[in-house]
């Protein structure tokens, strides 16, 4: 029995007094959901002060990216050390943001890259997170053209290859991957349930696949993509879906507590 974790995403948005507010709008109910993990991923610079509200709950803190060296001269990076030292507990990788391939400035005339994650750097990410104990929620998932050329698996069978070159098994039970399929990310254009269970279910196989089927059938996989309090409780009664990775609405105490309440109905 996979316990449902719901992880807010709150991308590049929220000043520290917007964060504390967040926090503590929600704090109320979604702690009371005790069958539910819950993980909040505010910016770099709300973090420490979101993991010393949240000390005395049962919700964690998550960073949404790291650099895989412990320190040195990384101008503007920050270490799975110095995210271990306050208190982090996940950490997204490979978030399709992120991601080199879609990390270009958005402006027509400009071809310049300003994240350029590639397979390998997420695979030396995970390996460095796994190190300091933090779990990685590794995001996996198609673009529309992609989708619309019958690539949705070999895309998504390829990221896993890559992402989990070399990781032993046994340090995979703290993982959550999170199938995250580009074109419903921040377009309200959500997934329909059984595609995504479906698809979820290919990615708990290839999982299987690559490690064993122990790992697979404990490892949580999260659905991202709009996900929205209307349509939470569907996505979450889907058997092959163990919580979400909530961008948007994660933003919004209310919108976000009752996404909570919708996995803890669904746990
Ligand atoms: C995300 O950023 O991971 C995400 C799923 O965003 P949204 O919920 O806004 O689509």
């Amino acid at each position: 029995m996979r316990t449902k974790l719901v992880v807010g995403n709150w991308k590049m948005h929220k000043t520290l007094a917007e964060a504390v507010a967040t926090v503590e709008a929600s704090l109320r109910w979604v702690d009371a959901r005790r069958d539910v993990d819950v993980a909040i991923c505010p910016p770099f610079t709300a973090l420490s002060k979101v993991r010393e509200l949240l000390r005395h709950t049962h919700i964690q803190v998550g960073a949404q990216d790291v650099f895989w060296k412990d320190s040195g001269a990384f101008t503007g990076q920050v270490s799975p050390a110095m995210l271990s030292d306050i208190g982090c507990a996940y950490c997204i990788v490979g978030h399709s943001e992120t991601r080199g391939r879609f990390g270009k400035l958005e402006v027509a005339e400009s071809s310049l890259g300003y994240f350029a994650e590639s397979d390998h750097t997420i695979n030396l990410k995970i390996r460095a997170l796994l190190f300091q104990s933090i779990n990685p929620i590794l995001c996996v998932g198609e673009t529309e053209a992609e989708r619309q050329a019958g690539q949705t698996e070999a895309v998504i069978r390829n990221q896993l290859a890559s992402a989990l070159e070399g990781i032993d098994p046994s340090e995979m039970y703290f993982f959550a991957v999170a199938y995250e399929p580009v074109w419903a990310i921040g377009t309200g254009n959500t997934c329909d349930a059984a595609e995504a269970n479906r698809v979820c279910g290919f990615i708990r196989q290839v999982i299987s696949d690559l490690t064993d089927a122990d790992v697979a059938q404990n490892i949580r996989i999260l659905y991202g993509g709009s996900v929205k309090p209307d349509n939470a409780d569907e996505l979450f009664r889907q058997p092959e879906i163990d919580g979400g990775l909530v961008g948007g609405a994660s933003l919004d105490p209310h919108s976000f507590s009752r996404i909570v309440m919708a996995a803890g109905s669904n746990a």
